[in-house]
């Protein structure tokens, strides 16, 4: 632009989110070819949740920027001290927030965490909840699965590689946790992700 081309901010704009979505692209696969390798080291850290979030939030927020959709993070206070890998889990959260806002047309995007104890454990219960087009049912256990996206049949507008879940499946598994989704078509998803508040032991990469 500096040296007089006709070059419009939207065709410039259209380069920039190629750029990223390449990057996402490149970087799902290599987590996802760590992760079969083994090669995955976890790093033990303590995660500032009001900080994570905020990151998570500055992360997709373009995504529904020219649609009427709410993106809010709501946070509670007193939440306890949580020690994990901040990189995997912020991968998972970005994940599961960037499926949310790209399949939600109109409404609200909500992330949320909250602590849960169980018999076993302390655990945080991220949630991300949302009013977009839903996933089937019988299709809701293939989309962990790496490169597999729901039938192009229903409305969805949407060019991404199929492989986010598959990465946030094995990053929770590898945090201790795990991560299911629930949806109805055609009035939301809700993804629900549990990591353990304190791992009892290191969790160590899975050997290949
Ligand atoms: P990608 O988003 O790159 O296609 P993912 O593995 O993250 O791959 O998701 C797989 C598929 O699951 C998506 O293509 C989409 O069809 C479906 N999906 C995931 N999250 C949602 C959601 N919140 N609402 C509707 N469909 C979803």
């Amino acid at each position: 632009m500096d040296l007089g081309e006709k070059v419009s901010i939207s065709d410039v704009d259209s380069i920039k989110r190629a750029g990223k979505h390449l990057l996402a692209m490149i970087n799902d696969i290599l987590n996802l070819t760590k992760f079969e390798a083994g090669r995955i080291d976890l790093q033990l850290d303590t995660v500032d949740l009001p900080i994570l979030l905020d990151q998570v939030r500055e992360t997709v927020v373009h995504l529904v920027k020219s649609k009427p959709v709410d993106l809010k993070v709501d946070v509670v206070p007193d939440l306890p001290v949580l020690q994990t890998d901040s990189r995997c889990l912020l991968q998972c959260l970005i994940n599961l927030a960037a499926n949310a806002c790209q399949f939600t047309d109109r409404g609200h995007v909500t992330l949320s965490v909250r602590p849960f104890s169980d018999a076993t454990q302390d655990w945080l219960w991220f949630s991300v909840i949302d009013t977009g087009c839903g996933i089937p049912n019988d299709q809701l256990e293939r989309i962990f699965e790496p490169f597999t996206q729901v039938d192009s049949s229903l409305t969805r507008n949407h060019e991404g590689s199929g492989l986010g879940l598959a990465v946030t499946k094995r990053f929770s598994e590898l945090l201790g946790g795990r991560v299911e989704i629930r949806s109805r078509i055609g009035h939301g998803t809700q993804a629900n992700l549990f990591v353990p508040v304190f791992p009892i032991t290191k969790p160590q990469a899975l050997a290949a």
